[in-house]
């Protein structure tokens, strides 16, 4: 069996990034290790098999990174949630409030339909405001969110305490 992979030390710290006083998570060295890279795919696989998810849905960017190889893991789908137009048929939206200002995320009308079972992911969860706005997507398309997972949660932002899925799952924990 391949040794134990201890993915906190593929995990970057990189401080006042992007802004002073913001200690900011930089998953590139984990993605740059096949070994690393691998472990954290096969450990969400590993959580979430069995539970009958169909599609993974990720918001653009960091969350498509680890979305797609997950999908393939998994034998899922993989259904995309985009920054305001980019996405090329119908869609439904969701507004989200950051620190200063709003932005909007989107989704393909037909990509979450009625009833199938979706896991939400993203690399990062830090104050919840993205990943809430996924939420709701998913609940706009009638779709049955199974779970929301994220490689790593910053739980002194109190993000998971903003969403209310069946479950909120993280490989890692600062
Ligand atoms: P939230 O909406 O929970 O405040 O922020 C989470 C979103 O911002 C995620 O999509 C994530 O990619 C990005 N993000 C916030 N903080 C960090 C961080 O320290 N490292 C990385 N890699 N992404 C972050």
């Amino acid at each position: 069996a391949p040794a134990t992979i201890d993915l906190r030390e593929y995990i970057r710290n990189i401080p006042d990034f992007p802004k002073p006083g913001i200690q900011f998570k930089d998953i590139t060295p984990l993605l740059a290790s096949p070994e690393a890279f691998r472990s954290a795919i096969e450990q969400l696989a590993a959580h979430f098999r069995g539970r009958g998810v169909e599609v993974i849905a990720a918001a653009e960017a960091r969350g498509f990174i680890f979305g797609a190889p997950l999908a393939m893991q998994m034998g899922a789908g993989f259904v995309p949630i985009r920054k305001p137009g980019k996405l090329p048929y119908a869609t439904i939206a969701q507004e989200y409030q950051l620190e200063y200002g709003s932005d909007r995320l989107e989704v393909h009308s037909d990509a979450l339909g009625r009833g199938r079972r979706v896991l939400l992911l993203d690399d990062v969860l830090a104050t919840g405001g993205t990943m809430k706005a996924c939420i709701d997507l998913v609940h706009s398309a009638g779709a049955e969110l199974v779970a929301c997972a994220f490689v790593i949660e910053l739980s002194f932002l109190e993000g998971r305490a903003r969403l209310t899925p069946p479950e909120v799952f993280s490989l890692i924990t600062y």
